[in-house]
């Protein structure tokens, strides 16, 4: 954690928020500090009393702690420092999809999209180049109808990390990227703090190799893990909030909206991209935002009418000009990756939905 991110956006209790009464955040202790930059210590809550640790550098500010470290405690203490035939025979012992196998698939994927294009060992061929990540995110930005105000820039579900760096080179502008899975904000981390990624990238079935190389780190830019559908943020906070495959990841879209709505300061602007890929797994089936059967099924106009005045608003944010859509590919292994169409949507808080 960056103190000077810490200072500029003022984190606030995520449970006293939800409960209605947003209290700052203090850092009751740094154990392990060097540059500005805290490895360990703890953020407390004068509220409630929650504290909230900040391990290997990422802050855990989710309401329900204890939910979260129980949930998570494998990939917050799992050893990062294998080496790679040790860490080979590990995934095969414990066999195809278990905990380590799953995480390294997770890693190799998102990893590479996001920074192989700065891995001098990196060569073809492969059925999709890098930097995909990249190429959706500067379309996202190039099709905002206005400048953002003044302020800084909030990147919900900022994965392995790359746009975030994007984010900093491209406005200048202090940008903080949040996520939920801990393996991913671990390489975000690593990258845009520490300057170098290491992940093992897949060749194909339980085969992967080791890659690790350095990577530009800009002050503007840290990584946090929170929940986007409960942001531990005062009102008003960003200027632009950028979410690139956030929706049908969290267990509640309409939530995760409404919260964007309401950390943007008026004017502020949210540019979001999502293929609608649902799963069971990461959302409730009963939050999904369509894919299903009737006249609720299109999640494309579902997504419009939440970003819409009616009642299906979900918060503060209206349309602020046409959708469009881009190619948005995942790498697997060397001879396979997924292909979407992902749907591309700007939207601001305006003052009529201020006033709505
Ligand atoms: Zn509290």
């Amino acid at each position: 954690m960056r103190l000077g991110h810490f200072h500029a956006l003022r984190p606030v209790c995520p449970a006293c928020r939800l409960a209605g009464a947003p209290v700052p955040l203090s850092l009751v202790c740094i154990e392990d500090e060097q540059d500005e930059i805290v490895r360990a210590g703890v953020l407390g809550c004068e509220g409630c009393g929650a504290r909230h640790p900040i391990l290997d550098g990422l802050p855990i500010l989710v309401p329900d702690l204890a939910q979260f470290l129980t949930d998570n405690l494998f990939y917050l203490t799992m050893r990062r420092d294998l080496k790679p035939g040790v860490a080979a025979l590990l995934a095969e012992a414990t066999g195809p999809g278990g905990g380590l196998d799953a995480i390294r698939q997770h890693v190799s994927s998102y990893g590479w999209d996001h920074w192989a294009d700065h891995d001098p060992a990196e060569s073809g061929p492969e059925p999709i180049k890098p930097g995909q990540v990249v190429r959706v995110l500067a379309k996202l930005l190039d099709g905002l109808p206005t400048e953002p105000e003044e302020g800084p820039i909030l990147d919900l579900g900022c994965g392995a990390g790359r746009t975030v760096a994007e984010l900093t080179e491209r406005t200048g502008r202090l940008v903080l990227g949040i996520d939920m899975s801990v393996p991913l904000a671990r390489v975000a981390q690593d990258a845009l703090v520490g300057g170098h990624v290491a992940y093992d990238r897949r060749r194909g079935g339980l085969r992967f190799e080791r890659r690790a190389f350095a990577v530009p780190t800009n002050a503007l830019a840290d990584v946090w893990i929170a929940d986007a559908i409960a942001l531990p943020f005062a009102d008003e906070t960003f200027a632009l909030a950028t979410a690139l495959n956030l929706l049908d990841c969290v267990r509640d879209p309409k939530a995760a909206l409404a919260e964007i709505g309401r950390v943007l300061s008026p004017g502020g602007a949210c540019a979001l991209a999502t293929p609608f890929d649902w799963s069971g797994a990461a959302t409730p089936f009963a939050n999904w935002l369509g894919g299903r059967g009737g006249e609720e099924g299109d999640s494309a106009a579902l997504l419009d009418a939440f970003l819409s005045d009616g009642p299906q608003a979900a918060g503060a944010l209206r349309l602020s000009r046409p959708a469009d859509e881009t190619e948005w590919q995942i790498r697997l292994h060397d001879r396979s990756a997924m292909h979407y169409v992902t749907r591309l949507s700007w939207s601001a808080k305006t003052e009529r939905s201020l006033s709505s």
